[in-house]
């Protein structure tokens, strides 16, 4: 017993990136089968729509190579303990970052920070957590030579090194300083490309790249997930369902970030908003704006955001008007009713005069003018509708 290395093998509570992944049963264990077979590839690409949750994917092919273990990845030794705490020294990441010649290097721990606490993390979480000025995401050029460096390192408690590329989607054409390694990676070292929008990365990485891609989160998955999980209204995950197109992060912000009153959706609000818009009488239009002007900024913010969406909805119910959906949903119904009344072009220009509206206000120009002048104005919008 004394020399069993069973002793000296530390245990952990078992920890497995694949249990944040909704409903790819079939992806992760096509996955799950190359790694058993060694087969995979040297250069992965993750891709799936916003929130569908690439990034688990990746960092479960992470656990998967990085464990030790014959049934890999098992959750319980200590490099899958490192993995799921993400301090594996073999695992390394790269990042877009929002200032210009620098690396990811320094903001990392910060990035985990808030992958381990905002699940199906998203650009927008990132942003918001670095600069308030931060401008736009980039993966730059010192970015590139990083992850070079990285990926030629020698491995320190494993046989391999793994980096998980996240959002290529970043990268510009300094993403040809990648291609050698591409072309001809160490052969104990594993990239990893996870992206919501893989149209948007540069061909040359593209092509070399071996695509696993998720597929879109259907219905029952999303619902039991924020019903199952975290307890919410059946009728707000619902909603959230449409609205967010099934998007996890958005969803989660919405629902589980934000409290009660924020994830309710002010349905009934929205629909006095457009029954004034419509009947365009200028003393009923007056009354809703000194109303409106009560609920506070950051009700009227929320109210525009759910404005926008409902019209985004009503356009979707023209390009497929007989879609119909599984429950009934007063939103839906609501946006169905709202999309016979209103024509493409009118949506549209609605949806410009909201964004400038919401733009003035954040200036602090007068509710109670912009808001009045704003439905006067898209009352036109409904009389010409043909
Ligand atoms: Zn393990």
């Amino acid at each position: 017993m004394l020399f069993d290395s069973d002793i000296e093998k530390k245990v952990f509570p078992k920890q497995l990136w694949s249990d944040h992944v909704i409903g790819q049963e079939r992806l992760l264990s096509q996955i799950h089968q190359s790694c058993v077979q060694g087969k995979l590839p040297h250069c992965s690409l993750v891709s799936g729509k916003a929130g569908a949750g690439q990034l688990y994917v990746a960092l479960m092919m992470a656990q998967s190579l990085l464990c030790a273990e014959a049934e890999a990845p098992c959750g319980i030794c200590e490099s899958c303990h490192k993995v799921s705490e993400l301090i594996h020294p073999d695992l390394h990441f790269a990042l877009p970052v929002f200032a210009a010649n620098q690396t990811s290097e320094s903001i990392q721990v910060n990035w985990k920070d808030l992958v381990k606490s905002k699940p199906y993390l998203n650009i927008y979480q990132w942003q918001s957590a670095q600069d308030k000025d931060a401008k736009q995401a980039n993966i730059t050029a010192a970015e590139c030579r990083y992850i070079i460096d990285r990926m030629y390192l020698k491995p320190f408690e494993s046989d391999r090194n793994v980096l998980i590329l996240w959002l290529p989607e970043y990268l510009g054409k300094e993403g040809n300083i990648l291609l050698k390694l591409l072309e001809e990676p160490p052969g104990n070292s594993f990239l990893i490309l996870v992206t919501e929008d893989a149209s948007s990365i540069i061909n040359t990485i593209l092509s070399r790249a071996h695509l696993f891609k998720l597929k879109p989160i259907d219905d029952e998955a999303f619902n039991q997930f924020f019903i199952g999980k975290y307890n919410i209204n059946p009728e707000l995950v619902l909603k959230e369902n449409i609205v967010s197109e099934k998007n996890i992060s958005i969803a989660y912000q919405n629902l589980v970030e934000k409290n009660h009153e924020v994830g309710e959706f002010k349905l009934e609000l929205i629909r006095s908003f457009f029954q004034r818009i419509l009947r365009n009488n200028p003393v009923e239009i007056v009354q809703w704006v000194d109303d409106f002007h009560s609920i506070g900024k950051d009700n009227q913010k929320i109210f525009f955001t759910q404005v926008l969406q409902v019209l985004s909805l009503s356009l979707g119910h023209k390009s497929r008007p007989n879609v119909q959906a599984n429950h009934k949903i007063d939103l839906l119904d609501f946006t169905q009713k709202l999309s016979t009344v209103i024509d493409l072009k009118a949506i549209e220009n609605i949806m410009r005069m909201i964004e400038d509206t919401m733009y003035y206000l954040q200036r602090n120009a007068s509710v109670k003018i912009v808001m009045t002048d704003m439905m006067i104005q898209s009352s036109t919008f409904f009389k010409n509708k043909n």
